[in-house]
This record gives structure tokens, sequence and C-alpha cells, in this order.
């Protein structure tokens, strides 16, 4: 078994302000980090994406289109733990704010000529979700403790 968790980093509609805390308590706990993981997908860093199964998603944002439905659920089928963080990812807001809006003729154009999804959904409303952290941005303690359980997880099953 490999000793590294293999861990990628996806962003949907948001401010992608988590995913700029979260590098931040990356470089802070770069030490942590590189001993514990090894990093399969993250936008921020490389502009490569990799298919292979990895050990832990974390899911920053809301899904509003059909392709960032498609593209959750295939993150879900290859990853054995995903983690939503932060609000957008949690509840939907604020970008569902757009499924209250009466849907007169004009929206309904857009939401289909974008390939958008009629209303706009959480990541749990999407696909199960194994781990929550809320906040706006994202509560990093929270964050922190989860990483922190699952590398003493992962290091007692070897
Ligand atoms: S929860 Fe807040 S900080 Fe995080 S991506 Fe959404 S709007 Fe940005």
């Amino acid at each position: 078994m490999n000793k590294k968790l293999k861990i990628s980093f996806y962003s949907f509609t948001s401010c992608e302000g988590c995913m700029m805390n979260i590098l931040i308590w990356l470089y802070k706990n770069f030490d942590f980090f590189k001993d514990n993981f090894e990093i399969n997908n993250m936008k921020l860093l490389t502009p490569k994406t990799s298919n292979t199964k990895e050990d832990i998603a974390i899911i920053e944002g809301a899904i509003s289109s059909r392709e960032q439905q498609r593209k959750v659920k295939e993150i879900r089928k290859k990853a054995k733990i995903v983690i939503a963080i932060g609000t957008c990812a949690i509840t939907g807001a604020p970008s569902n704010n757009r499924n209250f809006l009466k849907k007169d003729e004009e929206i309904k154009k857009y939401i289909k000529k974008f390939n958008q999804l009629e209303k706009v959904k959480s990541i749990k409303e999407a696909i199960k979700v194994d781990y929550e952290v809320t906040g706006c941005p994202v509560i990093i303690e929270e964050f922190e403790k989860i990483m922190h359980n699952l590398v003493s997880k992962h290091a007692q099953s070897y």
C-alpha cells in the first residue's frame, strides 16, 4: 500500500476563495503535506489533469452546468473519500441565488444557451459526500482536523 494518500482538489462554480485558503494552509504545513500526500489534481498548481483513482477528492463550489454534473460524478467514481469544502459546496449558495429567480423566457434562453442546469446544486445534492467543512471561506481548522484524522487512519491500515 502506498504510504502517501493520493489527493486532488477540484473547483466548480465559486469564487475559488476556499481553494486559496487551502493553498495557504498547504504552504504553512508543507512538511506534513509532502510527507503524507501526493497531489493527483490541483488546477492552481498544475494544468494537467489525471484520471487515475485517488484516495481523497476535495471539492469547492456548486454544480451549475451539465458538464459540471458529469465531471463531479466522475470524481465520485474515482475517489475513495470526497470532502466538500465551503458554503458553496455544502449549500449551493451564493451561486444558487438564480434558483429563486422567476424564470422568464429571457433567463430560460440563457440557461439553455450555456448548457446550465435548471437549478444550481450543492455538491451533496449531486453526489454522495463523506465529509463537509463549512464556512465562507472554509474553516481551515476543521479542514486540518479531518486531514490529520485521515492520515492517522491511513497509517493504521498498513
Ligand atoms: S464558500 Fe465562500 S470563499 Fe468558498 S468558494 Fe464559495 S464564495 Fe468563495
